[in-house]
Parts: structure tokens; C-alpha cells; sequence
């Protein structure tokens, strides 16, 4: 193992508790029924440097940042643009501020659709014609489909949002896959050989643009990853009770979970698993 995983939140869009609801979820006093929007971080050491990326930007992004003690980020990798990944970009200043004194803007990784929304919404930061002089020292790349950072490779998994199609991530022997309401068949193959899955399970009652617990643990149990946690989680589903339910090797995610995670770096003397066999 040679990275770290950590859920940064596990949530659906609205978080949980949900404003204005009481039901047993939202009013519950485990602390993993509280769930912040969804993201995950990955760290790992690099020629004695912490390096550091996530996946997706939340409007809990700042809350996730203090609570995991972030103090740089190298690279940012988005799904999609919908408010829950994309709305904490802004607070990527400080830390892109130092990132760009030690050698430029953070990068921020994703397709012509999802950059086009980043632009548009946050036109201060990225319009050439922006006189706003604290803007966040971020660069948008088209993503690619493969993506190095610091010796990790990100490839590009495609996945069915609703009517949009969005990109989920496989990192060494890792996947995150969120939003999810379908898998190309073509986007199986890319998925094997994995030791963790994430995927996203919105609650039992189907939804347009979500899978439900039962699809995604059919997934789960196709794909075959030896640990799949589930992720973007409604206020349907209390943690205990729904992991009573789920099979072996399969479980509902918690903010702040943390655990290793193989990132296949060839430099690290690790067999680099990132391609489909
Ligand atoms: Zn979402
Ligand atoms: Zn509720």
C-alpha cells in the first residue's frame, strides 16, 4: 500500500440531515448518519513530500479541509459540475496561493462540459478579463484519458449521470465512482483487478439520476473489488441499519473513513495496475 483514501464526505446533494427535516436520520446522534457533501482525498509520500488530491470540490469543501488538516493540494480531479462537487472551489485560495509560490497554480482536471460550467460560474476566477486580484491560482485542463500526478495515474472511467454523461476515477487498484444511475458496458473492463470499489447508492426508492442500494450492490458484486463502499447517501438510509442488510464486503461509507490504498506507482516498486486487464 503506498497511498491513503479518506472520505471527506459521503452525503447526496443536500447533505444529512437535510434543512428542515426530522426524520430518524437527520435527527439521529450516531455521528456517521451525518453525512457532508461528497468527496475523497488521497495522500501519499513523494521523495519525502506529502502529495495531496481530491476528487471533487463540495460546498463542505472548507469544513472538510479544516477537519482533515489539508495544507496543500496538488491537483483536483471533478466528475461533474453539479453544485455538490463543484461549489467549494473558491476555497481552494489559500491553499492555492501557497501552491502557486512553490511553483504555479493547483491544476484542475476535467471534460469540456464540466469546464465550461467552472467557467461560467466562477467567471471571476478563470475570465481573462477578471480584475479580481484574489482569485484562486487554479489552471482547467481538459481531462485526458489517462492523467499522471506526481508518479499516480488517473484514469478516466465514463459513467451515466441521468441523460449526462460524467467521469468517475481509477487510481492503482482503486475506483470512485459517484452519481451514478448507469455503467456503460464498455467502462466494466476498465474496472477490474480492484481491492476497493466506491460507488454511489442513493437510497432503496429509484430515483432519475441515482442508482438505488439494490443496483449498485449488483455492480458491486459484478465488478468484484474485495471491499466496495457505498457513497452520496440520502437521509433514507441510517448507517447501522442499512449495513445490517448489505453482503459481505460491502458497506455504507462514513465521512472521515481512512484507509490504504494501492495507487500502483511504478517508482514505489509496485506493479503499476492502472490499465484494464
Ligand atoms: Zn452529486
Ligand atoms: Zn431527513
Amino acid at each position: 500500500m503506498d497511498g491513503t483514501l479518506t472520505f471527506l464526505g459521503t452525503g447526496t446533494s443536500t447533505g444529512v440531515p437535510t434543512v428542515g427535516c426530522d426524520c430518524a436520520v437527520c435527527t439521529s446522534t450516531d455521528p456517521h448518519d451525518r453525512r457532508l457533501r461528497p468527496s475523497v482525498l488521497l495522500r501519499w509520500q513523494d521523495g519525502g513530500r506529502e502529495r495531496v488530491v481530491l476528487i471533487d470540490t463540495g460546498p463542505d469543501f472548507r469544513e472538510q479541509a479544516l477537519r482533515n488538516g489539508l495544507t496543500r493540494v496538488d491537483a483536483v480531479f471533478y466528475t461533474h459540475s453539479h453544485a455538490d462537487h463543484i461549489f467549494g472551489l473558491d476555497d481552494l485560495r489559500p491553499l492555492s496561493f501557497t501552491a502557486f509560490r512553490e511553483g504555479g497554480p493547483i491544476p484542475l482536471y476535467a471534460t469540456p462540459k464540466t469546464i465550461a460550467v467552472l467557467e461560467r460560474i466562477f467567471d471571476y476566477t478563470f475570465s481573462p478579463q477578471s480584475t479580481y486580484p484574489n482569485r484562486a491560482r487554479v489552471e482547467l485542463h481538459p481531462l485526458a484519458e489517462r492523467t499522471t500526478v506526481h508518479g499516480v495515474e488517473f484514469l478516466r472511467v465514463p459513467v451515466r449521470h441521468g441523460a449526462m454523461e460524467i467521469v468517475g476515477y481509477r487510481f492503482g487498484r482503486t475506483a470512485y465512482l459517484t452519481d451514478v444511475s448507469a455503467i456503460p458496458e464498455s467502462s466494466f473492463p476498465l474496472l477490474t483487478g480492484l481491492d476497493c470499489l466506491i460507488l454511489s447508492a442513493l437510497r432503496h426508492k429509484p430515483h432519475p439520476t441515482h442508482a438505488t442500494i439494490e443496483q449498485a450492490v449488483e455492480w458491486a458484486q459484478r465488478i468484484g473489488a474485495r471491499q466496495t463502499w457505498l457513497t452520496h447517501i440520502s437521509h433514507d438510509l441510517g448507517h447501522e441499519q442499512t449495513n445490517r442488510t448489505l453482503p459481505d464486503g460491502i458497506r455504507l461509507a462514513y465521512d472521515g473513513l481512512s484507509f490504504p490504498v494501492d495507487l500502483g506507482r511504478a517508482n514505489n516498486g509496485v506493479v503499476n495496475s492502472g490499465t484494464a486487464n
